[in-house]
């Protein structure tokens, strides 16, 4: 595959590298096989409040020693995002390097008929990382910053490997991992599943927090067969809705909504770890229709081969940022220290 100017402007253009790739590639498609203990998450829009227990909770835990949030020089604070006028409630309009998981209430404004079937006349939708089985964040990562852990298949960040080049927020097609911009030492930000809470017999606060089992926890291959059951349960009938974990004793009864018969995350860009149903469209719920079942890092990898200038000015620019901001830090933290000792 060779690469043009207009192509690789598209590439540069902002988030979803392989969306503009993937139209043009006629590579094909590995099928990419689960992890023997991969772990994921169901979400069912149908289920869903919108209470934001599970984005609040996501920064209490993320914001702990080992979580995706943590920072030595701010432990202890939860990086809340106020509005101007409220300093009450976290209200974060979208993914952000404080923000891993966003909770979006969806509204059909160009019908004004209600979005889900029956009383609702709008839907949530719940975003964070999929932790896709085969991740282009993984793939274009040029110092394996990123991993897919070969168990549980979470898709994991280091920071100490990292050196900025932000390729990886380039090359995810559903647009997830942020950057610190605002701090002297940055770090690319995004959903590890909450894998520092496991050894605590913890799991992702998103789905320990969230009351009414719209977000579960569990082994994917149980949440692929949750996800299955409901597609083939009646609208009206009624079920008793795992809450919390797939397999876990606490349970809902719900009379069953109509759903869109399809599982979002089963195929999708390969598959994913995280997994979807909903009672309208997924691209009425901000899906990018362009994300086909093909797996990017092929794509990926055909732009890293044939670029290697970009590569080198981003390994460059990269490792010269995160120099001179490392250097930054040092000196405010020395400066602090002095403060303190003074
Ligand atoms: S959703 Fe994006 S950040 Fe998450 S694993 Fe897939 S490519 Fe990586
Ligand atoms: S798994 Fe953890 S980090 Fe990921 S969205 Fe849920 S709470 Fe946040
Ligand atoms: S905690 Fe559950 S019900 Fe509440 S917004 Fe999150 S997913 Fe929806």
């Amino acid at each position: 595959m060779t690469i043009n100017r207009r192509d690789f402007l598209k590439f540069s253009a902002g988030t979803g590298l392989m969306l503009s790739a993937g139209a043009e590639s006629a590579r094909a498609a590995k099928t990419p096989e689960l992890p023997p203990e991969a772990v994921g998450i169901l979400y069912d829009s149908t289920l869903c409040i919108g209470c934001m227990s599970c984005m609040v909770n996501c920064k209490k835990a993320n914001s702990e020693p080992g979580g995706a949030l943590f920072h030595k020089n701010t432990a202890g604070k939860i990086p809340f995002e106020y509005t101007e006028e409220d300093h009450i409630y976290d209200a974060p309009e979208s993914l952000s390097a404080k923000t891993l998981c966003i909770i979006k209430a969806l509204y059909n404004e160009e019908t004004a008929a209600p979005v889900n079937p029956g009383e609702q006349s709008k839907s949530f939708i719940k975003m964070h990382c999929l932790h896709c089985l085969e991740p282009a964040c993984v793939a274009v990562c040029p110092v394996a910053a990123l991993q897919k852990n070969p168990e549980t298949g979470i898709v994991t960040y280091n920071k100490n490997r990292c050196f900025g080049c932000r390729y990886c927020q380039v090359a995810c097609p559903f647009g997830i991992p942020m950057y610190e911009w605002e701090k002297a030492s940055p770090s690319v930000v995004k959903c590890q599943l909450c894998n520092h809470l496991y050894a605590q017999g913890r799991y992702s606060a998103c789905c320990e927090f969230c009351p009414t089992g719209a977000s579960i926890f569990g082994k994917v291959k149980d949440l692929q067969a949750e996800a299955q059951r409901r597609l083939a349960l009646k609208p009206g009938d009624v079920y008793a809705y795992p809450v919390k974990r797939v397999d876990g004793d606490e349970r809902t009864e719900k009379v069953v909504d109509t759903y869109v018969n399809h599982i979002y995350g089963l195929n999708e860009a390969g598959g994913t770890q995280y997994l979807f149903l909903a009672g309208v469209s997924f691209d009425k719920l901000g899906f990018n229709p362009r994300i086909t079942d093909q797996v990017y890092p092929d794509f990926t990898w055909d732009y890293v081969s044939h670029v290697p200038a970009l590569i080198g000015a981003l390994l460059v620019a990269g490792t010269v940022t995160r120099l001179v901001t490392q250097r930054l830090d040092k000196k405010k933290n020395d400066a602090d220290q002095g403060d303190d000792a003074s």
